[in-house]
């Protein structure tokens, strides 16, 4: 089986090797998508997909943005790659000095990553480095959570709490979790942060009785679990998880490789929650998804004892070739003036009600167990098949694709994060086709 012509619909699979992909199912039925504009994916029969995942919750501001395409064609005849080590390029300071302007409050230092794992294997590094440079190198320890996911690092992968992602490999000595707060029995069908389970950040006092606190050096979430099925945290639990950690002389590490640039209707989750964490991780929305970036929000505080620290050589032993790649950088400010001028930033805010409201009408439907929304994300649970997990959502996910609409699926649970730019036609497009789609399967 071999690609006959561009946009073929006959796939090979002897080259590319497909990431995490059921790779012979693929094969039997392949949906490829070849183009895509503004709410739509094409796929390579033609048939406009209305894109209800913002790609994989990163194309906040759309697809096939001129903008972006403009900047980035001019920056790769302009200055197509320099080194970051040792050197320096103007447009990599310019991004990150445009990003200190909109970064969550405190955290304007910026490192520059490729992609939202090596994002969280820097924040790692950096705790560890920070607290090494305070005089606390007894704390190596870090602390993840239950259905977390920090990307496929080992770092990543031993902080993150799903189970496919962590057997098979050797994870880090001194990883640690806080159990999940995913609770159907108390929470189902909240409408935003449910009401049940602030109790659940306490983990973390269990977990410095356990270890001793001298011997952990931060603790990372997602302040929105995104991958493992849109687990928005309860009222009071991220806030509660902050003064804890503070109390311990613990970094608190947001992922928001989700949630930051607009998700939730705020530049960044912390300002949602009202949260002050020491670090930030964040990609995808950074460029757009356009073009493979990540970056990490750091705290003056941990800055500036890393730069006065006893390492006085290279402050952190760390980066990337393309950490500040000028390409991705061109890419990231032409998407930052979009969501500046275009008040993306903002806009899942204005929309969240309408958004919420039209995902909970179809609690009532077949097989739904749950149904979580919060910003512009909304998952929807199914029960699962006796002895089939995930098959469920899965036919959901196809039957959508074959009417036109994107959707996420993972385990029983539909996961929903359409770009920012929607509108109210398109959210009616996602419901109605998710309404008949979930009548029609058994
Ligand atoms: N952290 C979180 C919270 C994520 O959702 C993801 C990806 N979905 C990652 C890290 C990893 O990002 P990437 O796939 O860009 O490595």
């Amino acid at each position: 089986m071999t690609v006959t012509s561009r946009g073929s619909n006959e796939p090979s699979l002897d080259n590319f090797w497909m990431p995490f992909t059921a790779n012979r199912q693929f094969k039997a039925a392949p949906r490829m998508l070849a183009s895509a504009k503004g709410m739509y994916f094409e796929d390579t029969d033609g048939r406009k997909i209305l894109d209800g995942t913002a790609g994989l919750w990163c194309v906040n501001a759309g697809h096939g943005r001129e903008r972006i395409a403009d900047a980035v064609h001019r920056q790769l005849s302009h200055l197509d790659f320099a080194p970051s080590f040792q050197m320096g390029h103007p447009i990599a300071f310019e991004f990150a000095r445009r990003l200190g302007d909109i970064a969550p409050a405190g955290l304007d230092r910026v490192f520059f990553t490729s992609s939202g794992s090596e994002s969280v294997e820097t924040a790692l590094k950096i705790a560890i480095a920070y607290q090494r440079a305070i005089g606390q190198g007894t704390r190596t320890r870090l602390i993840g959570r239950e259905r977390g996911y920090h990307g496929v690092g080992f770092g990543g992968l031993s902080v993150g709490g799903i189970l496919n992602n962590r057997r098979v490999y050797p994870l880090l000595p001194g990883a640690d979790h806080l159990r999940h707060t995913h609770d159907l029995d108390r929470n189902a069908f909240s409408k935003g942060q449910p009401e049940h389970g602030v109790e659940l950040a306490d983990d973390l006092e269990g977990l410095v009785a356990l270890h001793g606190a001298e011997t952990i050096a931060a603790v990372i979430v997602e302040p929105v679990a995104g991958s493992t099925g849109v687990l928005v945290p309860p009222r009071g639990y991220l806030e509660r998880l902050q003064s804890i950690a503070r109390k311990h002389g613990i970094l608190l590490i947001f992922d928001e490789v989700i949630t930051g640039f607009g998700r939730l209707g705020t530049p960044f989750a912390t300002e949602y929650f009202g949260v002050e964490p020491d670090l930030v991780s964040t990609a995808k929305g950074l460029t757009n998804g356009a073009v493979p970036m990540g970056a990490v929000f750091a705290s003056r505080k941990i800055h500036d004892a890393l730069m006065t620290g006893p390492d006085h050589v290279i402050e952190l032993f760390h980066g990337y070739t393309y950490s500040g790649h000028p390409v991705a950088c061109a890419a990231g400010l032409a998407t930052l003036d979009i969501y500046q001028e275009e008040g993306l930033l903002r806009r899942a805010g204005h929309l969240a009600t309408e958004w919420r409201e039209a995902i909970h009408g179809l609690r009532d439907l077949p097989h739904v167990i749950d149904i979580r929304t919060v910003g512009l994300i909304a998952g929807i649970e199914l029960q699962s098949r006796a002895d089939a997990i995930g098959t469920r959502a899965y036919e959901v996910f196809v039957r959508a694709f074959d009417k036109g609409v994107l959707t996420r699926v993972t385990g029983d649970i539909i996961a929903l994060s359409p770009p920012l730019i929607i509108e109210t036609g398109q959210i009616d497009q996602i419901v109605s086709t998710l309404h008949d789609v979930l009548i029609e399967i058994l």
